[in-house]
């Protein structure tokens, strides 16, 4: 019996992808380090560059990050592309969808000194087009606004759905779910705005939520983009009666008959003792 694993014989695994890269984030960095989870940060490069606010109808104020403050803030962290300046995308062309796209990640891999990989839709317009402009562009992943309510990995990368939205009632449910859940590599992603938090306060659900995750030894943190690598990694494993072949250079992980075995990148295990 061969059942596929995460990461050091984890069996599960947990992120979060926060957009829009306001204040109210460092708050939020604090509780992942402090729990040890990690996070995908989707930014603006321009609206960070403006120190862009703006007050929502609650009278929070919401305040982008000044560019200095990213690169510290976020270590250890992801960070994905949100676009240039957060436009509505349904009225772009494909140039100005294009310069969206290549700015912002021009500008944070300059900032960072990495490449950025990842990308988060912008509001909730989602074409084609700007699908094959992603791709395009050279981002990996495009993470699109609807909610899976899955904890079934996606299987389009460019459609890439994250499990539940924060503030959406099913919340603590989908958490309590996915910490009982035997599926097979189960993938509990929350999405959401961390000024939310103070407008909802939810501070201490979300601290919850945490606490319980990082409790579950089973579960491992990982980014987006290293979801989106194991999983492909994953993908292309060659699995037979006799053996796995590894055809990827990142090491897999397998439980076999109730052991968990590490399979090396180009490696063939055979798991049938002869
Ligand atoms: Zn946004």
């Amino acid at each position: 019996m061969i059942y596929k694993l995460y990461p050091y014989g984890k069996r599960k695994a947990f992120n979060v992808t926060y957009d829009d890269g306001v204040q109210q984030d460092v708050r939020f960095v604090k509780l992942l380090n402090q729990y040890g989870l990690k996070g995908t940060f989707n930014l603006n490069s321009a609206l960070a560059a403006s120190e862009f606010e703006w007050i929502h109808e609650s009278g929070c104020v919401v305040k982008r990050l000044k560019t200095e403050d990213i690169p510290a803030l976020y270590a250890g962290h992801e960070v994905a592309s949100h676009t240039l300046t957060h436009p509505y995308m349904h009225d772009l062309t494909k140039e100005e969808i294009l310069r969206e796209l290549s700015a912002d990640k021009a500008n944070l891999e300059a900032l960072l000194g990495q490449t950025i990989k990842g990308f988060a839709v912008p509001f909730d317009y989602y074409s084609e087009l700007i699908a094959k402009c992603v791709e395009e562009c050279g981002f990996e992943y495009a993470r699109i606004s609807e909610e899976s309510h899955s904890f079934h990995p996606q299987k389009d990368d460019y459609h890439w759905r994250a499990t539940v939205f924060h503030c959406c009632k099913e919340l603590e449910d989908l958490t309590q779910q996915f910490m009982e859940s035997c599926e097979e590599l189960a993938l509990f992603q929350i999405v959401g705005h961390t000024y939310d938090l103070d407008i909802e306060n939810k501070w201490d659900l979300i601290e919850t939520i945490f606490r319980q995750i990082s409790n579950q030894d089973d579960i491992l943190p990982m980014t987006t983009i290293e979801i989106i690598h194991y999983l492909k990694a994953m993908d292309q494993a060659e699995i037979t009666d006799q053996s796995i072949q590894n055809n990827s250079n990142l090491s897999l992980w397998f439980d076999i008959d109730h052991t968990v075995r590490e399979v090396k990148p180009g490696e063939r295990l055979f798991h049938i003792s002869i």
